[in-house]
């Protein structure tokens, strides 16, 4: 069955190793969660691979964010280049298919955290004519565009004004608008803004797993409504009370109350490989399979299954890009 993946922080994890001088593995083969070959034995088709920047960290460091940016991209172009044959950088719905008919993964490209963009329109064109097609609006700092779900006192703030403009602009420009880590007044805020599909690329349900970074049943229904996705975060700590491991019953249970609040048509994948910790039974892409049985041996439905995996997120894809 094959796979489409919201998030994972892989070029994060080589950009750290680039920075800290050290050796940087190959995107082909390494010892992160994801890789290429990992991914092909996985089955995973297509992979949004996430641009993270640390902003106190890269301010500290005196490292301009929007700079840093285009080091990561060029980062991952060059892995796009190294493994013409393997992965090909996707931007719209026609690479998608095409990469499919050639046995090719697609890689897209997403920011997390509007940061980036410095509060600048200018920037937000130059992402978008560098590949970008999907920006999660805040990480867990404040920016220009809003606040994160992270701080209590911030959770009900809104989005701010260059968070409202940039929105709207993302929806003409075809960007996909990703919620997760967005404080609960800002993901309200972009519900009334928008009319396209947007996304939660990366969470879980609140009422499963009492987390800020999880949406309340209110939010996974209007997503549902949107024709949106939530990618299901596999992070053990946004699962159960296990915060340490990460078990594909627990990821099972957050989908079917996914299902029960939006439909079967909001369920994705979001794994997070690469930013989140523990024992995780979906220990890398290589093994996405092991989900693809547990939902065979629960007898969900083929159509179900194959939503989860690809069909909600190839749908979206094909809406807003
Ligand atoms: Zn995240």
């Amino acid at each position: 069955m094959k796979i489409i993946d919201f998030h994972c922080d892989t070029i994060y994890r080589m950009m750290e190793l680039k920075m800290q001088g050290k050796k940087v593995p190959e995107l082909f083969k390494n010892g992160f969660h994801v890789d290429l070959e990992k991914m092909r034995q996985g089955q995973v088709a297509a992979q949004f691979f996430a641009l993270f920047m640390d902003q106190e960290e890269l301010k500290r460091e005196g490292i301009e964010l929007f700079s840093h940016f285009l080091e990561m991209v060029e980062l991952f172009n060059d892995e796009i280049d190294k493994n013409p044959t393997v992965m090909k950088k996707a931007t719209g719905y026609q690479d998608l298919e095409s990469n499919l008919n050639d046995n090719i993964l697609s890689g897209f490209l997403g920011i997390e955290g509007g940061e980036a963009l410095e509060g600048s329109y200018e920037n937000l064109d130059r992402v978008y004519q560098e590949g970008v097609r999907l920006i999660t609006l805040t990480w867990n700092y404040e920016n220009e565009l809003g606040y994160p779900s992270k701080d209590p006192m911030d959770r009900d703030k809104p989005l701010k004004a260059f968070g409202k403009e940039t929105v709207k602009r993302m929806e003409e420009m075809g960007i996909m608008i990703d919620l997760s880590h967005l404080s609960d007044g800002g993901f309200w805020d972009v519900m009334q803004l928008t009319k396209t599909p947007v996304i939660v690329s990366h969470s879980n349900c609140r009422a499963l797993k009492n987390h800020h970074r999880n949406l309340t049943d209110q939010m996974i229904r209007a997503i549902g409504e949107k024709g949106g996705v939530i990618g299901v975060n596999f992070a053990p700590y946004f699962l159960s009370g296990n915060e340490e491991v990460s078990r594909i019953d627990d990821l099972l249970r957050h989908m079917e109350h996914m299902i029960r609040c939006g439909g079967e048509d909001v369920v994705a994948l979001g794994s997070d490989f690469d930013g989140i910790t523990g024992s995780l039974e979906i220990k890398d892409a290589g093994t996405y399979q092991k989900l693809i049985e547990k939902m065979e041996v629960r007898g969900y439905h083929y159509d179900r299954i194959e939503k989860i995996a690809f069909k909600n997120a190839k749908r979206v894809i094909k809406e807003v890009l």
